[in-house]
């Protein structure tokens, strides 16, 4: 007689978030190894404590170049890249400035604007030098700063999945502290993994809605997750690499459905920075990315669902018809 999966849940705090694996059947070793990677990987890629090759990078900032392992040397390749695209709100310089907001740890408040302007100087990506046969990093300012905090969740995200998978385990979901990255379906629910998506600023369990899907990622970043509150003002954590401030548009969350989480990192904050309209349309030109915006008038606009199928559960919210790409 066939036996009933059981799903087991392990968790952990890491990275300052809270991490969720759900494995079915229980499996002791697999769960401590799966932490122990993600371990690993932070270690490599942190800010917020030395050493780490990141902080090595930092530290060294007008100084010298250094050398990184392959792994860290790519994914700097990749943000880099991302970061000179025309336009991008995405950068990996903006280390000056996320230190000096400190949005979401202790002592965050609003700087004045001729630091802010000071500091944007040290935050152009092309000062960046990669010399891919030496695997070496050098920032050519002192004082400028890397910051991977936008991608590292994702990376790790997708270095458990491929590990997951070469352990020959063919379901299973990982929650990096709301990157969740998914292996299969769960046993006997074709209709895939059911992924709560928060109403913002609301308590740690209300949703707005669930997305299911089956061996994708599913990145969420909101103005709510981390920021402060001066003047009946909210200051979050996604800063416009133009300006210095806080992104600031009709958007409260943007979320990414894809095959990698790092992919779902970038494109989260790509995407928060060209805001509904010229999202949408971006989107309906690249069909291995969907997303679901969450505005501030409580639109829940969703991209063509050919990769989750959404299901809205807050009827405060609205689903327009009318912002369907066209493809
Ligand atoms: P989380 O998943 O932790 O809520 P995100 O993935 O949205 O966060 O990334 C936010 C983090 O990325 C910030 O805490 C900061 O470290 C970094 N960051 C902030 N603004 C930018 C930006 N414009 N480009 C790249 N990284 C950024
Ligand atoms: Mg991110």
């Amino acid at each position: 007689m066939p036996t009933e999966a059981r799903v087991c849940a392990y968790s952990a705090v890491m990275m300052g978030s809270p991490i969720l694996l759900k494995l079915f059947d229980h499996d002791e070793t697999l769960a401590r190894q799966v932490f122990q990677l993600i371990k690993q990987q932070e270690n490599l890629l942190t800010v917020n404590r030395s050493p780490s090759e990141i902080m090595n990078i930092n530290q060294a900032a007008g100084q010298h170049a250094v050398v990184v392992s392959q792994p860290v040397f790519e994914l700097i390749q990749i943000a880099c890249q991302v970061s000179q695209l025309p336009d991008s709100c995405f950068n990996l310089a903006i280390g000056p400035l996320v230190k000096r907001w400190k949005i979401g740890f202790q002592g965050d408040h609003v700087p004045p604007a001729a630091e802010l302007q000071a500091r944007l100087a040290l935050t152009d990506p092309r000062d960046i030098e990669l010399d891919a046969a030496a695997r070496s990093v050098f920032l050519r300012k002192a004082g400028m700063e890397i910051d991977l905090g936008a991608i590292a969740k994702g990376y790790i995200a997708d270095c458990v999945q491929a590990f997951l998978r070469q352990q020959q385990v063919g379901s299973a979901l990982i929650n990096l502290g709301g990157n969740v990255q998914t292996v299969g379906a769960p046993p006997d629910e074709p209709q895939g993994w059911a992924i709560g998506l928060k109403t913002p600023f609301a308590g740690l369990d209300a949703l707005i809605g669930v997305i299911n899907v089956v061996n994708k990622s599913v990145v969420t970043s909101g103005v709510y997750e981390r920021y402060f509150k001066v003047d009946g003002h909210y200051y979050h954590h996604i800063l416009d690499p133009k300006t210095g401030y806080p992104l600031d548009n009709e958007l409260l969350s943007v979320t990414i459905i894809s095959d990698r989480s790092i992919d779902g990192d970038i494109y989260t904050t790509l995407l928060y920075g060209m805001g509904v309209e010229q999202g949408m349309r971006y989107l309906a030109a690249h069909p291995d990315i969907e997303a679901i915006f969450v505005t501030r008038d409580k639109q829940v606009i969703c991209s063509s669902q050919r990769q989750f199928c959404f299901t809205l559960l807050d009827d405060s919210y609205h689903q327009p018809e009318t912002m369907q790409p066209t493809h």
